[in-house]
């Protein structure tokens, strides 16, 4: 990745992604569940660029939405409309209308009052909704408390009685299709066990479910697969395709898996500028053009990211610094107490694994206009979002004007 290049030819603060590791990291989970009938869902918040969707949905992806401006986006990008599932633990009425009429392959329910929303405005639509639903299977996932979501103390799905009775109702009901069922336990899993747990838990409760005629067809195992920002040891995508699998035994399901920061991740590429350095007491400080609304996983999760200071200093000294951005925020940093050569001013400092919620958790905080976003792919860069100008920033302002 030429990275000088491209910040000459499109400027900084920049996302860059490499779209060839996104194909190669989509073969890979693809290949694991080959044993199987599989969809792989992309989780589009991870990275939503509509190029991006795009791509994924030429390989074949679906698309796990969280929001009906993400069903949207898939839908645009061309995702197949059975490959879409609309999840989420707060649906607006509006939002779960225009999910069934755009009549996407299931609706994921994540609550009892949810369930009788649905299908409220199914019938007053004269429609079935097919939808599933998010069992909560009070798994520890061994993740940060942030993005840990499988525990009865998270806000999402059901516990399994619940669950069960949600589908007897929805079994009863002409206006609801229960088709599928869902689990999410978290993110960035570095562990196969608690998947496994979980998957056996759920398992069981289809196996139950079935007795009782409620045929589930899609078995969705949510994302959650982690990647290397530093030195973790990762889950292989076979072993994790396995553990599922051994769980499944005697079920006709097609599986559903829904990978965000796994197929993105390791493929993003932050690129900012160095705009000077300062010295507070015996406190280095190394400030760049770009800062937390760009990328706020440091700040927000004290998140790791590896950083690379491209220096033009000839033999640099290196000493400890904080990377920081110009917000007006002692929390506007990328790394704190780092080695980091001298720098000249317009020095290149990189962020890597920044594929996955970087751009798509970016604000126009400061009144930052957000950065460009481009793609690289067999050698080639193209732009696939501009970046945005003092006008975009504006323009939904109109009071002013009168
Ligand atoms: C966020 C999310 C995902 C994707 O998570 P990753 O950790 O990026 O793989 C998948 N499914 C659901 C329901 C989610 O909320």
């Amino acid at each position: 990745m030429d990275f000088h290049k491209l910040a000459k030819k499109y400027d900084t603060p920049l996302y860059v992604y490499d779209f060839n590791h996104f194909t190669k990291q989509f073969n890979k989970l693809k290949k694991a569940f080959k044993a199987r009938k599989s969809i792989i869902s992309y989780a589009v918040k991870a990275n939503s660029n509509l190029s991006v969707i795009k791509h994924f949905a030429s390989l074949g992806s679906g698309a796990d939405c969280v929001s009906i401006g993400e069903v949207k986006r898939a839908l645009l990008a061309g995702v197949d409309k059975y490959k879409i599932i609309f999840s989420g633990v707060g649906k607006r009425d509006d939002e779960i209308k225009e999910a069934l009429e755009r009549d996407i392959l299931m609706i994921n329910v994540e609550s009892e009052a949810e369930l009788a929303r649905v299908h409220d405005i199914a019938k007053e639509m004269g429609k079935t909704a097919r939808i599933s639903i998010r069992v909560n299977p009070n798994i520890d996932p061994k993740t940060h408390p942030y993005i840990s979501t499988g525990l009865h103390e998270n806000k999402f799905g059901v516990d399994i009685e619940t669950a069960k009775k949600m589908y007897i109702f929805a079994k009863k009901s002409e206006f609801l299709n229960p088709v599928g069922i869902h689990f999410h336990i978290g993110s960035q899993l570095t562990e196969l066990e608690p998947i496994k747990e979980a998957s056996a838990i759920v398992a069981d409760l289809v196996r139950s479910l079935k007795a009782i005629s409620v045929d589930i067809k899609f078995f969705d195992v949510g994302g959650g697969l982690g990647i290397k920002y530093k030195d973790e040891k990762l889950i292989e995508p076979y072993d994790y395709a396995q553990a599922i699998l051994s769980t499944l035994s005697g079920l006709d399901v097609t599986i559903v898996c829904e990978p965000g920061r796994f197929l993105v991740g390791n493929g993003g590429y932050f690129i900012t500028k160095v705009l000077y350095e300062k010295v507070n007491g015996d406190k280095r400080f190394v400030i760049v053009d770009g800062a937390m609304n760009d990328l706020i996983r440091p700040s927000l999760y004290n998140a790791y990211h590896k950083i690379e200071v491209l220096s033009t200093v000839e033999n640099p000294e290196i000493s400890k610094a904080n990377i920081v951005g110009p917000i007006c925020e002692s929390g506007d940093f990328f790394a704190k107490n780092i080695d980091v050569p001298q720098t000249n001013p317009g020095d290149l400092v990189v962020i890597y694994s920044a594929g996955a919620y970087g751009f798509t958790m970016s604000s126009n905080y400061n009144t930052r206009p957000r950065a460009a976003e481009v793609a690289v792919e067999n050698g080639e860069d193209r732009i696939i979002r501009r970046r945005e100008t003092f006008e975009d920033l504006i323009a939904c302002e109109i009071d002013y004007l009168v």
